[in-house]
């Protein structure tokens, strides 16, 4: 870590930074990274993390959007308990068995044993659709459209890691009901988009949409569609937010039943969809370097910090000159609606400030030293490139959000490069193999059978690194020319599909 730069070092300063490299060892880096940054304080529960305001913040700017956005579509929000019977949580079966090793029970109340042990909540289909069954009645009470901000607990059993796999966790999740499959199918994609939309352009991480194979699908879903992002530093996948169309399934073991206007019974077809806390680690991971955190301006919660740098030679008028220019062009920047702070801590060094709002990955640094009092200017410091500018005052109202905008911008078009290559194209077993040990993400056809994935799985395991599993069929997919075989088991293959080692 740089050392701060005042003479004197009068200042009581602590070090600042990181000690784990992300090229090198991304593992710590990334532990290091939250927890220095003030994202995320660990807490005695394993697999739970505290979720300070630094981090939280990022999680406001995203419900606000994304909530925005559903109510635009008719969504409105509700609220469900947290606690499930276990007879409701054991009406789908399938549904069930996908969720029965990780649900955590309740099973006392004081020291007395409970009569029947009270599920939490690892999602909420089983809370919900028992009073679907009871409200709707007619067509006329569809569509029913509701979502709710909450957490849930999925006792994991794979290593937890903060926002990206934690036992608790923040989301939101959508339950909807439609007369036809039609309806449903729309809403799976629009959801979708929006998933897409929060990753592309508020967290400026790059995303592949696809639908979910068979083995990989949501339990009791009809289909499941996903956004996949990926982390190239250790070659990872990951499942960033998924939109289920669940089909009747659901609808027939709870009674959701409806009278058509043609006055027949039917049954809802239903969909269900969720984007949590994991969103903010995929960006810390996708953005962040030895430094810290970057946060793209469009969620960072501080997007612009003034800091003057007064000097020991300069007299009281001067010094007091500088800090009314620093409070007046914050004043100007908020005006203009960005998210600006000045930091005037007289007990800390200027290099020390840079270090410390380096590590928190606020875009940018406005610095206003002497010789930029003389020359009426401020010099922009940018956190993504290290790009430096002077700007005069009188622009920076008008300059500053567009340079916002602009780092918003290269951020994802720089990710988005580095996921592109990322990914490579592989027909046979050989290239496959080739390709994950590259640590990339492979597009390979395949017969799209269950068989060929447990496979996959079983034969990419290395003594280093786990299988590989399908990511995602993605939506948009290469010309499939006719007879091209599986690159497992030489079936005629059906589609393409996106493979990886994933989270
Ligand atoms: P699901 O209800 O299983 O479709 O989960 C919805 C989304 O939650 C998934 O697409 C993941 O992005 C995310 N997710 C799943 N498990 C966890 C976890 N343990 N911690 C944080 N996010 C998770």
């Amino acid at each position: 870590p740089k050392q701060g730069e005042g003479k004197g070092e009068k200042k009581k300063e602590t070090k600042l930074g990181l000690t784990a490299s992300k090229e090198t060892d991304f593992g710590d880096w990334y532990s290091q990274v939250v927890v220095e940054s003030e994202m995320i304080s660990y807490y005695d529960v394993s697999g739970c993390y505290i979720l300070r305001p630094y981090a939280f913040a990022i999680w406001d700017e995203i419900k606000n959007w994304f909530d925005a956005q559903i109510k635009e579509l008719g969504v409105q929000n509700a609220y469900f308990p947290l606690f499930i019977t276990e007879d409701v949580l054991m009406t789908e079966k399938e549904h069930v068995e996908g969720f029965a090793p990780e649900v955590a029970w309740v099973t006392k109340s004081g020291s007395s044993d409970l009569e029947r042990p009270i599920a939490i909540r690892p999602t909420s289909e089983t809370v919900m659709y028992p009073y679907y069954a009871q409200w709707i009645r007619s067509h006329r009470d569809l569509p029913l459209r509701l979502n709710q901000w909450t957490n849930v607990v999925r006792w994991e059993f794979k290593h937890p890691t903060p926002f990206i796999r934690s036992r608790e966790f923040l989301w939101q999740e959508g339950h909807t009901c439609f007369a036809t499959k039609e309806e449903a199918d729309a809403e799976v994609y629009q959801i979708l988009d929006l998933y897409r939309r929060v990753y592309e352009e508020l967290l400026a991480v790059p995303v592949c949409k696809g639908v979910k194979s068979s083995k990989e699908k949501f339990a009791g879903a009809l289909y499941t569609t996903t956004v996949e992002a990926f982390i190239p530093q250790n070659g990872r996948g990951i499942q960033a937010a998924t939109s289920h169309c669940l089909g009747q399934n659901f609808a027939k073991m709870f009674g959701i039943e409806f009278e058509t206007e043609e006055k027949a019974r039917a049954h809802a077809w239903q969909n269900s969809w969720g984007l949590t806390t994991r969103s903010i680690g995929v960006m810390v991971m996708t953005h962040g370097d030895d430094r810290g955190l970057v946060i793209p301006p469009r969620v960072a919660q501080v997007q612009a910090v003034v800091i003057p740098i007064p000097n020991s030679k300069m007299g009281e008028d001067a010094t007091k000159a500088m800090l009314d220019r620093a409070a007046a062009i914050a004043a100007e920047l908020k005006a203009a609606g960005v998210r600006v702070t000045t930091d005037t801590r007289d007990n800390y060094t200027p290099g020390w400030k840079y270090n410390y709002w380096e590590l928190r990955g606020v875009p940018l640094r406005i610095e206003l030293g002497p010789r930029d009092m003389e020359g009426g200017v401020a010099m922009l410091a940018r956190r993504d490139s290290g790009a430096k500018e002077t700007a005069p005052w009188g622009e920076l109202a008008a300059k500053v959000p567009a340079l916002l905008e602009q780092i918003q911008a290269d951020m994802y078009a720089r990710a988005r490069a580095a996921f592109d290559g990322c990914i490579e194209t592989a027909y046979t077993w050989d290239d496959f193999m080739a390709a994950l040990e590259r640590k990339h993400m492979v597009l390979a056809p395949w017969c799209d059978e269950e068989e060929a994935e447990e496979e996959v799985k079983k034969k990419s395991a290395t003594k280093e690194a786990m299988g590989a599993k399908t990511l995602c069929i993605p939506l948009e997919q290469p010309e499939l020319k006719p007879g091209t075989p599986c690159f497992v088991t030489g079936k005629p293959a059906k589609n393409f599909a996106l493979w990886g080692r994933s989270y």
